[in-house]
Order: structure tokens, then sequence, then C-alpha cells
């Protein structure tokens, strides 16, 4: 059964691929128990890097982008998932290693596939995509760490992204008073709107600091990395923990030990790619839970497959605001 697909060549003479959307034949696919009829995807920031080529996350030629699924079983050699079942996809190496999924087919392994939670359809699921997952992995992760609304605030960096814009939501539903720091102050009534009491300019934090500064919150999801992350660090209350999940500003480091020796401040890595089940069933359900399907939409918009190219090399210059699902038709 042929069906469209973006597709990814690697062009020898230039540091982007060749994106092209094309027609593939289910004979295309890669080996795996269930395939799916996709009907939605996302535009994640690993989907700006495939695209671009900014960053060799593509290990596979050609590659289809999209590491995010979501829609229905068409096919399966596995006992537990049958035809007609609605279903969702996080990474797990596709768009990377795996073909992924802004294409109408996709086949993969039964083990990375979780049911659509109660209470979302195909297109929210997608809306909160692995961006909103991994916001939810750094809550509960901060959660674990003992701390809650009445340790202090909590700040969340790269707020108008989409790992953001969902962290906002959900620690606004857990009770937190939130901090949102951004670079577009246009923004701020977005964030508000989402749940941020309180709205920072993100250069207070994006420049080299000291060791340790003023001790403003307790706890602290980070998407942007870099001095960023070293100056939330810097930042964090006695005790806090500050869950880290991106590299938007850098993949570097330049902290000192000081928060951790001195303030017994914790640092918590989130991965969403290979993140076992049992964290992805915990996070979806939080997810279902606490996500008021009237916040999600404020932070979503939806684009086509061309649009998702279109999309993909604006996200990685930080152009994108909130969530975006890719309707796959
Ligand atoms: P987005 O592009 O949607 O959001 C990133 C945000 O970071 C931007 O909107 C912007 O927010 C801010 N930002 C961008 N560039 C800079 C900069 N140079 N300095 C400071 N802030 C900047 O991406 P996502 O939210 O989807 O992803 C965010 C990060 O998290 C990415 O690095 C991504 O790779 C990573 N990630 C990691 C996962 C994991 O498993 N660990 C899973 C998902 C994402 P504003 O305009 O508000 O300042």
């Amino acid at each position: 059964m042929p069906f469209r697909a973006v597709v990814l060549t690697k062009d020898p003479d230039a540091p982007a691929p060749h994106v092209a959307i094309t027609t593939l034949d289910e004979a295309d696919l890669m080996p795996g128990e269930v395939t799916l009829r996709v009907s939605h995807s996302t535009v994640n920031y690993k989907d700006g890097l495939a695209v671009t080529g900014r960053a060799p996350v593509v290990r596979r030629w050609p590659m289809i982008p999209g590491i995010d699924a979501a829609g229905v079983i068409e096919a399966s050699d596995h006992p537990d998932w049958h035809p007609g079942e609605a279903v969702l996809l996080n990474g797990w190496g596709t768009g990377e290693t795996h073909l992924g999924h802004w294409a109408q087919r996709a086949r993969v392994k039964a083990d990375w596939l979780l049911r659509i939670p109660a209470g979302l359809d195909a297109a929210q699921a997608m809306a909160v995509g692995t961006a909103g997952y991994t916001a939810a992995l750094c809550v509960l992760a901060l959660e674990r760490h003992g701390l809650g609304p009445a340790a202090g605030p909590a700040l969340v960096t790269g707020a108008a992204g989409g790992v953001g814009s969902v962290a906002i939501a959900l620690l606004k539903a857990a009770g937190w008073h939130v901090i949102a720091s951004t670079g577009r102050a246009e923004e701020a009534d977005y964030l508000r709107a989402l749940g941020a009491a309180e709205v920072i300019d993100r250069a207070d934090l994006s420049a080299p600091g000291r060791p340790l500064a003023k001790e403003r919150w307790a706890a602290a999801i980070d998407s942007v990395g870099s001095h960023t992350l070293a100056n939330v660090l810097a930042g964090t209350r006695y005790g806090g923990a500050v869950a880290a999940c991106g590299l938007a500003q850098g993949m570097d480091l330049p902290a000192s030990v000081a928060p951790f020796i001195l303030r017994g401040v914790a640092l918590l890595g989130i991965d969403s790619v290979m993140a076992p089940r049992p964290a992805r069933q915990a996070a979806w359900d939080r997810i279902a839970a606490a996500l008021d399907p009237a916040v999600l939409a404020r932070m979503t918009t939806t684009v086509s497959l061309e649009g998702a190219i279109e999309t993909a090399r604006r996200i990685v210059d930080g152009g994108v605001r909130g969530r975006v699902v890719v309707e796959i038709g």
C-alpha cells in the first residue's frame, strides 16, 4: 500500500540533508511487530536538528523524521496489540536510527507502544508529544526528590517552548508558584495564561554568573543548559533540585560544585528517548489526570506535512511557541 512520507536523504555536498515529500511502499518500512496508520505526529526540537542537519541526530539514511506518533494499529504480530487500537509512541530512536513518523505508515517494535490515555484523542496526545511527556518526567522527578509547592517557587526556563509550556501547566496544576524565564517578552500574557505567576527575562540567567547567587527558587525545570543551567543551580534554595532535560542554549555546563556541596542542591537528569515503560506510563498518567485540555489547546498549533518541514527549520532558532501537531492526513 503506497503512502506519503517526508524523507531526508544525505547530501554529501551540504551540511543539511535533502528534504522531500515522497510516496513510499510498506516494503520500504523497517522490521517491527506492529504496523501503524499514523494520524498525527509533532515537531520537536530534535526533528529540527534532523531536518536542518544542525546536529548529527540522524544515524541512518534515508530517514523519515518525526520522533512522535499517534494513530491506529493496522497489523500486529504481537499478542498484546490488536488492529484498531489507538496508540502513541515517543522516541526510542525513531527519527534517528529507526524510520520516524512524518508518514502515513510506520512499522515499530511492540515494546515501544503505549495506549493513548483515556480522555485524550490522537491530536491531543501529539499536542503533548515528547516535549510534554518530558516535562511530566521532570515534574515527577522533582516530586520523587520530595519537593512540592510548600518548598517555594518553581522556575521554568525556555518557558515559551514546548517543554517549557507543558512544564508551566503541569506545575501550576500541582499548585506551584511558577516563575517563567523567556527571551520573548511579547509572550508574557501567553505564559501567564498557561499558569505562570511571574515572568522573568532569560537574559538574567544566560550570561556567565557567580558560583552561588541569591536563593530564588526551590525547584526548576531547565530545557536550556549551558550558562542558564549553571545560573539556575546557583539560584536554587537549600535542599532544592533542578530537573535538566535540554540544551537550547548549549550542551556545556560551565558550573561549580558550590550549589551541590554548600546548599545540598540536586541536579536530576531527564531522558525521554530510552526511558523505561513504567516511567513513561507514569508521565502519561499524570498528563491525562492533570493537564487541562483548554490549556493544552492554548499552546498548540497544527500543521500539515509541508508545514512540519518549515516549522522544523524555525524551531532550532527558538522561533516556535508551545507545541506543534502534524496532521498527517
Ligand atoms: P523549543 O524550541 O520548543 O523550546 C526551546 C526554548 O528554549 C525556546 O522556545 C526558547 O524559549 C529557549 N531558547 C532557545 N534558544 C535559546 C538560547 N540560545 N538561550 C536561551 N534560551 C533559548 O524546544 P523544546 O521545548 O521541544 O525542547 C527544548 C530542549 O529540550 C531542546 O534542547 C531539546 O533537545 C530538549 N529535549 C530533551 C528531551 C530529553 O529527553 N532530555 C526531550 C525533549 C526535548 P524562550 O523563547 O521562552 O526563551
